[in-house]
């Protein structure tokens, strides 16, 4: 089939990318970000190499159809990509047992609409990494003090539909020690909190005291 949909890597089989979940987990090229504590910036790169295209990711789930509970897009940022929405909605049609979950940053805050309006292509769950408040996050991830609110607005917008029984949402954040984002924890937990939710904290490994990753 035809999409616009560049895949970095599949993961075969995950039991960590979706709680509960055995899934198969698709990594796609590009991300408009360039956090701090990136361990993988080499994925940044929206014209970077890929591995598989849209029919080899069909034709693996075709021949794991019975063992996986479901796939997960993730990246990079998946939401980059014009072909998400087509590509759901293709594995919807051929294996409508199988549940979609979605990583994403929020940072486009209209591509979550597009996706999430139309059943046919809303994922049933969302893990999205809200990063910072918004007053700090151009500073952890690179983006502009008007993409902050823009991540913001997913955050509201996905808060609003899991309320509203549409989708599963998992908000997470990643921090290191002594920096700035376990300073501001508390505000973070409770901003979400605030919205009905709760935050899943991840400590940033190999990173020195800013945040920077330092590779092992
Ligand atoms: S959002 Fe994820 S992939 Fe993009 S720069 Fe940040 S850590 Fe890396």
């Amino acid at each position: 089939m035809q999409a616009n949909f560049p895949i970095a890597g599949i993961m075969p089989f995950s039991a960590t990318d979706w709680p509960g979940k055995l899934t198969a987990s698709v990594f796609t090229t590009g991300c408009p970000w360039a956090c701090v504590y990136c361990h993988n910036p080499a994925l940044q790169d929206p014209y970077g190499e890929t591995t598989a295209t849209v029919d080899e990711l069909m034709e693996l789930l075709a021949s794991r159809e019975g063992l996986l509970d479901a796939v997960v897009f993730s990246g990079g940022e998946p939401t980059m990509h014009r072909g998400l929405p087509v590509v759901i909605r293709e594995v919807r049609r051929r294996f409508p047992a199988l549940g979609v979950g979605l990583h994403t940053c929020g940072y486009l805050p209209s591509r979550i609409h597009e996706l999430v309006d139309d059943p046919t292509s809303r994922p049933d769950w969302v893990g999205l990494d809200v990063k910072a408040l918004p007053e700090t996050l151009p500073g952890v991830v690179g983006c502009t003090p008007a993409g902050a609110r823009n991540a913001w607005e997913s955050l509201n917008f996905l808060a609003e539909a899991s309320a509203a029984g549409l989708l599963e949402l998992q908000v997470r954040t990643t921090v290191w020690h002594g920096g700035i984002l376990e300073e501001q924890l508390p505000r973070l937990q409770e901003e979400v909190a605030s919205r009905g939710l709760d935050l899943v904290i991840q400590w940033a490994h190999d990173v020195d005291s800013d945040g920077h990753y330092v590779g092992v």
